[in-house]
């Protein structure tokens, strides 16, 4: 097998497995950000991707897809439970978001972390060529700078975590914090969403282990690892062109016609995630119903709930929290011929979403905590009429950027009342000047520029450091 100067370290491989009717299977690009941004990149440095690919036990021989080298990573179905499904998704994902459901600390399931990670370590180390630049993506794979370190010091290596990086006061809750901050200060640059998370994780390092930092820079003994804060982004360009794609137009104005041409549709669009604030921002428009500030006609909205860790207890929970509400809310206000909430468990492609966007007088966009939330700037990305209205949390990274749009605090109910009144009957010109100036944040900053910016700062020597030979 090949060595690359270029890797990136994720969770899962950037495909998925199709089988045709005939049964063959093949693999097919998987339609996220993330990969669109990264595939130009590998396709000029010949890179590779290592990663799970999805289904458990599965052993790949490395193959090649659109120009990039992917390199399977497998787990067994006690790693999926452990590692995936525990690990990541029952400790640090809810540890990261403000806890807003208690995290489970289990020790078999830190092992478990533990011994996969050392895997994509020990892969990464025999697929990088001397002096490589290796970019390990988000909270799964912590662990990997520093034993990719250990096996391979010549490589340049960073990291960057998708989702929040917590307070110290919520971090010290982790039995493993120490070993979980070591992890990361393997790599040479820590990237955050938010310039928040960089200066929490500075604090922490601080506080934990006793180390220095001025500015963006961490000291330790022997070399230098850069903090620094990078906003993920979208396509702009991909979606700004599809919906102005004639089938597009036509199924936005189809879906209006369907939901019974409504004066207002509201949209959510969600992973059926307990940090999302579907169930705060449902309670806030059932209320505007009963209390009459808006009628049963007048008002639709539209939440698709992508099914997420179906297998993690929160989760089933949070499912059945959700469908009862939905339930009680449409039983006491529906009409005969028209159900105020529209409730999908189900995902969408990305050109049926884009005409939801379209068809969308209000996003609703209310997580109680969110590392970004791109669903907020694909809405954005979707309005060259200027027409529209985002009603954000503040509580979601993309706030920092989108300052226009109806800012909300998601934990106030009355607060959620007045900003989705607000969207709703604010003048065409007062939404031209908010999305416009939206627009222009998210068309400069797209997902290329993050990529781009990620990697120039990885691979440029920091200011107090000797330039790379
Ligand atoms: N998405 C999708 N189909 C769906 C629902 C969502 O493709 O039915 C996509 C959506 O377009 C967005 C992503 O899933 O790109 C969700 O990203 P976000 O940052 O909003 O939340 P996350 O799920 O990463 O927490």
């Amino acid at each position: 097998v090949g060595r690359s100067s270029f890797l990136i370290v994720a969770n899962r491989l950037p495909v998925d497995r199709v089988v045709e009717q005939d049964g063959t299977a093949s693999w097919r690009r998987s339609p996220g950000g993330l990969v669109t941004a990264i595939a130009p990149v590998m396709q000029r440095r010949h890179g590779a991707w290592l990663g799970w690919p999805g289904a458990p036990d599965e052993e790949l021989e490395p193959f090649e897809q659109d120009g990039m080298n992917l390199i399977s990573i497998p787990l067994t179905a006690e790693e999926i439970e452990l590692y995936y499904e525990g690990f990541s998704n029952a400790t640090l994902w809810p540890l990261y978001h403000d806890v807003v459901a208690p995290p489970v600390f289990e020790r078999s399931m830190w092992e478990a972390y533990r011994a996969v990670n050392e895997r994509f370590a020990r892969a990464a180390a025999a697929h990088a060529e001397q002096g490589a630049v290796v970019w390990v993506q988000d909270y799964q794979l912590q662990l990997v700078p520093a034993m990719l370190r250990e096996l391979r010091p010549d490589l340049r290596i960073g990291f960057f975590l998708h989702i929040p990086f917590p307070p110290v006061e919520l971090f010290w809750q982790l039995p493993w914090r120490r070993e979980l901050v070591q992890g990361l200060l393997g790599a040479d640059l820590v990237g955050f969403q938010l310039p928040g998370g960089a200066a929490n994780f500075r604090r922490l390092c601080r506080r934990l282990l006793g180390v220095p930092y001025k500015g963006s820079e961490i000291f330790l003994e022997d070399r230098i690892v850069r903090t620094q804060a990078f906003p993920i982004s979208v396509d702009f360009g991909e979606l700004d062109e599809m919906v102005r794609r004639p089938e597009v137009v036509s199924r936005a104005k189809e879906i209006r016609m369907e939901l019974g041409d409504p004066e207002h549709v509201l949209l959510g669009v969600d992973r059926l995630d307990y940090t999302k604030g579907i169930g705060q921002r449902l309670e806030a428009f059932g209320e505007l119903l009963k209390d009459g500030r808006i009628t049963p006609g007048e008002a639709v909205f539209v939440q698709i709930a992508t099914p997420s860790r179906e297998r993690v207890e929160e989760y089933r929970r949070l499912r059945d929290d959700i469908e009862l509400q939905v339930g009680r809310i449409n039983g006491e206000t529906s009409e005969f011929g028209s159900q105020p909430i529209q409730y999908f468990h189900q995902s969408y492609p990305k050109d049926e979403l884009a005409a939801l966007y379209l068809a969308a007088d209000v996003m609703v966009v209310t997580p109680l905590r969110d590392g970004m939330n791109l669903v907020a700037k694909e809405y954005v990305a979707c309005h060259h009429d200027l027409n529209g209205a985002l009603v954000l949390s503040e509580f979601a990274g993309a706030a920092d950027e989108l300052r226009q749009a109806f800012l909300v605090n998601p934990y106030d109910v009355e607060d959620l009342k007045r900003q989705m009144l607000a969207a709703m009957r604010a003048t065409p010109h007062e939404l031209a000047r908010r999305m416009r100036t939206m627009r222009r944040r998210v068309a400069t900053y797209d997902v290329d520029r993050w990529a781009s910016e990620f990697l120039s700062s990885l691979e440029s020597p920091s200011a107090s450091e000797p330039a790379m030979s």
